[in-house]
């Protein structure tokens, strides 16, 4: 079984890339796996959501104790557990090999940067002996422009220390996860994803040694997903879709703030180069 983790910092487009990666067949997207399976973040997450029902929905529709994939293994929630996040992976991939021997790939969009490195310091110990698992990253970026543009529409900070200070942080998670690059990571910038989804989309299918099938188109079928936090109308409401926001281009203080730092211009060029 494949294994891909979407790591990147957020608003930088995996769960578009989750999405799209599950209309493939035989690929089950999971969304933020990691996030369920965490108690801190889940109750971060139901702090901010939990009053809203559709917040315990999964993609498929269903509430999560309804949910095929889910209601089987819902005692691993941090909600509800406490157990090493390892150990709950561990389980997850026994219980796909046992009840889901259709799936051949797992898309995890967790993102964060100790849950991978926990992932792949214990990689070996991943795989039930019945299920070899290959692991692979795909690390996505945006331009730092756009992702400052989006924390400021987040945040609705837009001076230019803020906007300094925004670039700093993705410098520091993007470099923190280059350096952990090997033949097993590609850099996916968001710009050429949405300005060209089928051409980036064949090269990450290539090097995730997918047959070639045609891209279908994203709809709002998911038929091969079971994405835990949000259910449709809730990632409908929420999702990035492929449609790329460039108002950034008109913020005048972004760009100002893009030629002072120096470092991001630096580390915005070597992704250029480096990405799919
Ligand atoms: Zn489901």
């Amino acid at each position: 079984m494949k294994y891909i983790y979407i790591a990147g910092l957020e608003h930088s487009g995996s769960t578009l890339l989750n999405e799209l990666l599950a209309q493939q067949p035989g690929v089950l997207g999971l969304g933020e796996v990691g996030i369920f399976f965490s108690p801190a973040h889940m109750r971060v997450y139901l702090e901010r959501w939990g009053r809203d029902e559709e917040a315990r929905f999964c993609s498929c529709g269903n509430p999560w104790e309804n949910c095929e994939f889910w209601s089987n293994i819902l005692h691993l929630s941090g909600e509800y557990s406490n157990a090493p996040i390892l150990e709950k992976y561990q389980h997850l991939f026994q219980y796909i090999g046992e009840r889901f021997p259709e799936v051949e790939t797992v898309v995890d969009s967790t993102k964060g940067t100790p849950i991978l490195k926990l992932l792949l310091d214990n990689k070996a110990t991943l795989s039930p002996s019945s299920l070899p698992i290959t692991m692979k990253v795909l690390h996505v970026v945006k331009d730092v422009r756009s992702f400052t543009a989006s924390i400021a529409r987040k945040t609705g900070h837009e001076s230019l220390l803020g906007f300094i200070r925004t670039m700093n942080w993705w410098i520091g998670g993007n470099a923190e996860l280059l350096r952990m690059m090997n033949q097993d990571f590609r850099v996916v910038l968001y710009e050429r994803l949405c300005k060209d989804p089928d051409a980036v989309l064949d090269e990450i299918y290539s090097f995730l040694g997918f047959e070639k099938t045609t891209n279908p188109p994203l709809s709002s079928e998911n038929r091969g997903s079971h994405i835990v936090l949000g259910n449709r109308n809730f990632l409908i409401r929420n999702r990035q879709k492929i449609r790329y926001d460039n108002a950034w281009l008109m913020n005048d203080r972004i760009s100002l703030a893009y030629l002072l730092n120096w470092k991001a211009r630096r580390l915005n060029h070597r992704i250029n180069e480096l990405a799919i």
